[in-house]
C-alpha cells in the first residue's frame, strides 16, 4: 500500500455491525462480560478502546512500524520512552530540543536519578565521543526548532547500533509523510499528533511506533499502567485528520518552498533558515532522508531588533501569532519571547537565536494571500 492510500486505509475497516463507513467512537468506559473473564478482548477503556485500536494499527503504517501506541500527548508519549531508562541511565539529545522535551528531561526525570547530556547532533563525532556506560538512549530531533537544523539519522542510529545504545526520533515536524525513522534503523519514533497527523489545531496527542514487541509491551503496559490515554473522540479526530495528511503536508511544504524564497530576497530579511535550500548546512541529508523539505522556515531582521519583529508579528493577518504547528493555518512566532524565553540570551545567540528570529509554520492557504500578507506586515 502507498502512503496516499494508507492514510485512509490502513487498519481502517468499515464497521462489521452496520457497515458505517467511519470508525465507530466508543464512547464508553467499560465493556460488558458474559461470565466473569469472558469478554471480547475489552474489559475496561484504559486498557483497551477500539477506536483507540484502529487509530493505532493505522499510526504503525504510516510509520512502517508493527506497533502504535497513542497517549494524551506528545509529551506524555516521551514520558513513556524515558521509563525505559533506570536511574543512572543517561540519555543523550540534540541540544536545541523541543523546550517542553528538555523541561521534561531536567525537571521531571532527572529527580529520579537519570543522566542528560546535549550535543550538537550535526556534528557525529560529538555524538560518538558522549556515549559513555552509562548512556542507553539517543533522542534525536530532526528538523529541529525553530532553527531548522538537520540531523542524520541514519548515521546516528549507525552509531546506536554499534554501542548498543537504543535510538528515538521525534518525528514530529516532518511528519510520517516526509521522514521514516524506522526505515533509517530508529528504535522508536515519537509524534506529537497533535501538530502534522492531527493538522486541524484541535486535539492534543501523542504516540510511538515501533518494530521490536519487547518495547511495544513497555509502552501498552505504560498506557495501562500510568493511564495518559486519549479520548475516543480524540482518536476519531485524529483518524478524521490523517485522512488528508499527504495532501496537507504537500501543499504545505510548496507553499514553505515558495515563502522561503520570498522572504531570501526581501531587503529587511538577514538570513533564513530552511533545508530546502542549497545552502542550508545539511541540505544533503535533508535531500537523503526527507521526501520534501518541511513547511517550517524561520528568518531574523537585519539590525536584530526585538521591537521590529514584534510589530511584525501583530502585523500579520492570516498568520496568527500562535504556539503550536502543523495546521491547516499559518502560523507565526517568537521563540525568543514564546517558547525559548526561559533560555538566557547568551545561550540563545550561540545557537543563532536571535532576538528578531521569527518562526513560520506555513498552512495551506492560497500562496499568494500567505506573500503579501508577509509583504504587508514587514513594510
Ligand atoms: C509539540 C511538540 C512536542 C510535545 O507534544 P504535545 O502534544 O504538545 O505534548 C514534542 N516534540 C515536538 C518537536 C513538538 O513540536
Amino acid at each position: 500500500m502507498k502512503f496516499g492510500t494508507k492514510v485512509i486505509h490502513a487498519g481502517v475497516h468499515p464497521d462489521p455491525q452496520t457497515g458505517s463507513v467511519m470508525t465507530p467512537i466508543y464512547q464508553t468506559s467499560t465493556y460488558v462480560q458474559k461470565a466473569p473473564g469472558v469478554h471480547q478482548g475489552y474489559e475496561y477503556a484504559r486498557t483497551q478502546n477500539p477506536t483507540r485500536d484502529v487509530l493505532q494499527a493505522n499510526l504503525a503504517a504510516l510509520e512502517n512500524g508493527k506497533y502504535g501506541i497513542c497517549y494524551s500527548s506528545g509529551l506524555a508519549a516521551m514520558d513513556a520512552v524515558i521509563r525505559l531508562l533506570n536511574p543512572g541511565d543517561g540519555v543523550l539529545s540534540t541540544n536545541d530540543l523541543y523546550g517542553g522535551s528538555y523541561r521534561q528531561i531536567e525537571r521531571v526525570h532527572k529527580r529520579y536519578g537519570i543522566r542528560s547530556t546535549y550535543v550538537d547532533m550535526q556534528d557525529l563525532d560529538q555524538v560518538r565521543d558522549n556515549i559513555d556506560e552509562n548512556t542507553r538512549l539517543i533522542w534525536v530531533e530532526t528538523p529541529t526548532n525553530p532553527m531548522l537544523n538537520i540531523v542524520d539519522i541514519e548515521a546516528v542510529c549507525q552509531i546506536g547500533k554499534e554501542k548498543g545504545v537504543l535510538v528515538c526520533v521525534d518525528n514530529t515536524f516532518a511528519s510520517p509523510f516526509l521522514q521514516n525513522p524506522l526505515d533509517l534503523g530508529a528504535d522508536i519514533v515519537l509524534h506529537s499528533c497533535t501538530k502534522y497527523l492531527g493538522g486541524h489545531s484541535d486535539v492534543v496527542m501523542g504516540a510511538v511506533v515501533t518494530s521490536d514487541p519487547a518495547l511495544s509491551e513497555h509502552f501498552y503496559f505504560l498506557q495501562n499502567a500510568v493511564g495518559a490515554v486519549p479520548g475516543p473522540q480524540d482518536c476519531f479526530l485524529m483518524l478524521r485528520g490523517i485522512k488528508t495528511l499527504h495532501l496537507r503536508v504537500q501543499r504545505a511544504c510548496e507553499n514553505a518552498a515558495v515563502i522561503a524564497d520570498f522572504l531570501k530576497d526581501h531587503p529587511k530579511v538577514n538570513r533564513v533558515n530552511y533545508p530546502g535550500y542549497s545552502t542550508h548546512p545539511n541540505h544533503e541529508v535533508a535531500a537523503r532522508q526527507m521526501r520534501m523539505f518541511g513547511a517550517m522556515v524561520s528568518f531574523d531582521l537585519k539590525g536584530d531588533d526585538f521591537e521590529e519583529a514584534k510589530g511584525i508579528m501583530t502585523a500579520t493577518n492570516y498568520f496568527l501569532l500562535a504556539e503550536s504547528l502543523g495546521g491547516v493555518e499559518s502560523l507565526i512566532g517568537h521563540p525568543a519571547s514564546m517558547t525559548h524565553g526561559s533560555i538566557p540570551k547568551a545561550e540563545r545567540m550561540k545557537v543563532g537565536l536571535t532576538d528578531s528570529l521569527i518562526r513560520l509554520s506555513v498552512g495551506v492557504e492560497d500562496v499568494n494571500d500567505l506573500m503579501d500578507d508577509l509583504k504587508n506586515a514587514l513594510g
